[in-house]
């Protein structure tokens, strides 16, 4: 199985417009994030983990060719907005399974109601078929684990397959998830910046979920522009770096 990281940016990207910070104008392609999401590739199979805003780059830079699955973390504007992008597979391969909660589904279809609509072919618009989950499901033969983090006063879907988790945009974990992320070999965290957020975690307050959960390696994304790759990885604990864009790993 391998896992890569396609964007590894808080919601407005980085660099950010406006900003000309020491991060958002910085040489190291290391500090040039787009909107978070990974695809996990086994068996010949790919799934991604939600259509950010910059999919469509990210898609043109990884050679995409098909995509057997959409899991969804939640509906968040910077992990939903690429979803327009996926037509040229729809020409290609027809609708595409997209895996969510009930919850990120119905705001799915407020904002992308064209793309769920019923029909026999492939019509111009984006084309997926939702499938809904309630607890650990298959696809492909490969089991995935989707469990609940609070981001702010709303929930994200983190997933967990084999030894590795992807927990984005949260700002707590709660008990019954940390119960089901012990063992890993690979956990992927949300790490926004070094301030107190409302909605997602510290850098600090990851490390502290590191530090209790233990796995081999742990590697932080969804970061913003406080965060500057070379200055801030000095000073990692060992197992644990930043993500950024393009990283992969093979489990
Ligand atoms: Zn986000
Ligand atoms: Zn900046
Ligand atoms: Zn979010």
């Amino acid at each position: 199985m391998r896992v890569s990281f396609w964007g590894t940016g808080t919601s407005v990207g980085i660099p950010m417009i406006g900003c000309s910070c020491g991060t958002c104008v910085s040489d190291d392609v290391r500090d040039q994030r787009t909107r978070a999401s990974i695809m996990i590739e086994f068996d010949g199979h790919s799934v991604l983990v939600d259509t950010s805003t910059d999919f469509r780059i990210q898609a043109l830079r990884c050679r995409l060719h098909k995509l057997d699955a959409i899991f969804y973390t939640h509906a968040h504007a910077d992990h939903i907005f690429g979803l327009d992008d996926i037509r040229p597979l729809n020409i290609k391969h027809g609708p595409i399974p997209c895996f969510c909660t009930p919850e990120t589904l119905e705001r799915l279809k407020e904002i992308f109601s064209y793309a769920f609509v019923d029909r026999k072919s492939y019509g111009g618009l984006p084309w997926v078929t939702p499938h809904l989950f309630d607890g650990e499901f298959e696809f492909a033969g490969q089991r995935f684990l989707p469990l609940k983090t609070l981001h702010g006063e709303g929930i994200t879907t983190a997933y967990r397959f084999d030894g590795v988790a992807y927990l984005t945009d949260c700002s707590a974990i709660p008990a019954k998830t940390l119960d089901a992320l012990w063992d890993l070999d690979v956990l992927i965290l949300d790490a926004l910046r070094l301030k107190p957020h409302p909605t997602h975690l510290t850098l600090e307050q990851a490390l502290a979920y590191v530090e209790v959960l233990r796995p081999r390696r742990t590697y932080l994304t969804h970061i913003s522009h406080e965060i500057r790759h070379e200055e801030i990885s000095r000073g990692l604990p060992p197992g644990v770096e930043l993500a950024y864009d393009g990283l992969q790993f093979e489990i």
